[in-house]
């Protein structure tokens, strides 16, 4: 069976799938995507990933490429097409395409979009998760707007590889204050020696993770103390647990900060407890 994606309002072979060379995502960057997750063959948070998307378009004054309802039949229509069971759907929506020129086309052009999906492997995930991964830290270096999921990753690529090379999973970017923002594709998390959850605030430094929003919805509900302030990296390596939470990772238990075990080294149990509740409490979307 071959891959499909959709571009531009065609479903093609996912080996032909391209976009023009003046695509101003290509050339500038100038696009947002979002990733979610997808679960027995549906979307999960999909309500919370088209309102980030919808915030992001609207922060750099890209305008939708087709309605939000179109959107999310095309995103089915991929899963659907590549028989995705558990996995990620991606959407990328550029500016568009016009000769390369700093300053947005006048008139708008017709923004470009694509959507590819892939199969993850759950059982490997899950491996990773019961032996806890490892983190190292690098300076922030990006800019000031990461709230917005923006295409230009090009720190974050160079942050995850930094990891890869020093044999760890993730980086974290620290401020120059000596405070964590988030890792290179994931918002980062510790438990206090009180058993408090401690994530950074999501007004400045971050982008506003989706597993984030669900695990504050479930936070409040059960009544778990979290609070929402930055903390350092000597904080994070004398915590009794800390943990990553993405949409393809959902909630990875971190054993060790820059070499530096946390608690005893194991994955701890609040970071468990979060991963084995996570999907009773996140949106699955209809098929
Ligand atoms: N932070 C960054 C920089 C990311 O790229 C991502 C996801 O791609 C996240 C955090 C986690 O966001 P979400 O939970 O919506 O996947």
């Amino acid at each position: 069976m071959p891959r499909i994606a959709y571009v531009n309002g065609r479903y093609v072979r996912h080996r032909d799938a391209v976009v023009h060379v003046e695509d101003r995502g290509y050339q500038f960057a100038d696009g947002v995507y979002e990733v979610c997750e997808v679960r027995a063959g549906r979307l999960v948070d999909e309500r919370r990933h088209m309102q980030r998307l919808a915030r992001s378009l609207d922060e750099l004054s890209i305008a939708w490429p087709l309605s939000p309802s179109a959107v999310a039949v095309i995103l089915r229509e991929v899963v659907r097409l590549n028989r995705i069971g558990n996995g990620i759907v991606y959407l990328q929506v550029t500016r568009g395409v016009a000769p390369r020129n700093h300053a947005f086309p006048n008139p708008a052009v017709r923004p470009s979009m694509v959507v590819t999906a892939r199969e993850l492997d759950r059982a490997a995930m899950d491996e990773k998760a019961a032996h806890g991964i490892s983190v190292i830290t690098v300076p922030e270096n990006r800019w000031d707007r990461v709230d917005i999921k923006t295409v230009g990753l090009l720190p974050n690529v160079l942050a995850k590889q930094t990891a890869k090379e020093a044999g760890a999973y993730e980086a974290w970017f620290v401020d120059r204050d000596g405070f964590v923002t988030e890792g290179s594709s994931t918002n980062a998390w510790i438990v206090t020696r009180d058993g408090v959850l401690v994530t950074r605030p999501a007004e400045h430094g971050i982008l506003r993770g989706v597993t984030r929003s669900v695990i504050f919805a479930f936070a409040e509900r059960e009544g778990i103390r979290l609070e929402e302030r930055a903390f350092t990296l000597e904080e994070a390596q004398a915590a009794r647990e800390a943990f990553m939470t993405g949409a393809s990772t959902i909630v990875l238990p971190i054993i060790s900060v820059d070499g530096k075990r946390i608690a005893n080294g194991k994955p701890g149990p609040v970071a468990g407890k979060l991963r084995s509740v996570y999907h009773h409490h996140a949106e699955v979307a209809p098929a």
